[in-house]
């Protein structure tokens, strides 16, 4: 005889997509169950940093995995609502890691698209689930099958192949950068958490143009020529570096020095709210102990063939 199952409320509709038997890493490979971990975090290690993290944190991760010489790597998930959770509850906040270094998180990217991963939210209300009497599902296989009205929040995000479709209305914000006047929010280590690091005093200030350019200037007293300065870009073309050395000779004819705390080497590391066009040049001017960098925006608009 069949035995079809109840109905049962909804109460959590995600699915699952780590099978719970599963001893396999799951996480690894899939970009929606990760999140971005970056800051001054070069040098410190995968166990120092889950280690700081489960301190920092109650909620639940699986590991983290970055190179041991890189500012970046991922935090890692056993489901994407876990990555969800974590996402929303740490993105934007600026943390003191080991030693003292500034910690920030923020959205992956899925590997071949490189766009940010759309974090769900996670937070459901299931009495707006219309009740079972006033819609009966035909059949047991649709009812693990969110209604349409959540569909947006509950589903896993898509696979590989869907991330060309432009992601819900309501969802939007997730995805869109943010407007110009939250820059500021996202951008790593903003110059006052900076300053409580003992050997990164440097100050600076990021606006963005009308013009679709994120400008920065960094104060680097001392640095006369933009040849002494480096810019650095990695992960995914947001993640920039910048460093600038000063040519001032510290000492002073036949004099002993007492006590110096000239700064000589500037450095700041800077996560951009959006992708910036590596293919267009930046443009660096050192003037009066600032120098400023002009880095042109990725364009998110992309020409859709019509068929
Ligand atoms: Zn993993």
């Amino acid at each position: 005889m069949p035995v079809y199952r109840r109905a049962v409320p909804i109460i959590t509709p995600f699915v699952e997509a780590v099978p719970s038997d599963s001893n396999k890493r799951m996480c690894c490979g899939k970009a929606e169950l990760s999140v971005l971990i970056a800051g001054a975090i070069v040098n410190i290690s995968n166990t120092e940093l889950e280690l700081w993290l489960r301190e920092a944190t109650s909620l639940p991760f699986e590991h983290i995995v970055k190179k041991i010489e890189k500012g970046w790597g991922h935090v890692h998930f056993r489901t994407y609502d876990d990555a969800s959770k974590f996402f929303h509850e740490m993105k934007e906040r600026n943390f003191t890691g080991p030693n003292n270094c500034v910690i920030k998180f923020s959205a992956s990217m899925y590997f071949k698209t490189r766009k940010l991963i759309n974090y769900c939210i996670t937070e459901t209300e299931s009495s707006t689930l219309p009740s079972d009497t006033n819609n009966p599902p035909p059949s047991d296989m649709n009812n693990q099958i969110p209604p349409p009205s959540e569909t947006n929040n509950q589903i896993p995000p898509p696979s590989e192949t869907n991330n060309q479709i432009p992601p819900p209305p309501s969802e939007t914000n997730n995805q869109i950068p943010p407007p110009p006047s939250e820059t500021n929010n996202q951008i790593l280590a903003p110059p006052s958490e900076t300053n409580n690091q003992i050997s990164d005093k440097t100050q600076y200030v990021i606006y963005e143009n009308n013009e679709g350019f994120y400008i920065i200037k960094i104060y680097t007293p001392g640095v006369q020529r933009k040849e002494q300065v480096q810019i650095e870009v990695s992960y995914d073309d947001r993640s920039i570096t910048i460093t600038a050395e000063s040519s001032m000779i510290i000492g002073f004819n036949d004099c002993t020095i007492i006590e110096n705390n000239i700064q000589t080497r500037f450095r700041v590391d800077i996560i951009f709210p959006r992708m910036i066009n590596t293919d267009h040049p930046v443009r660096v001017d050192v003037e009066h102990g600032i120098t400023t960098a002009m880095f042109n925006i990725k364009s998110n608009k992309r020409k859709i063939q019509i068929i």
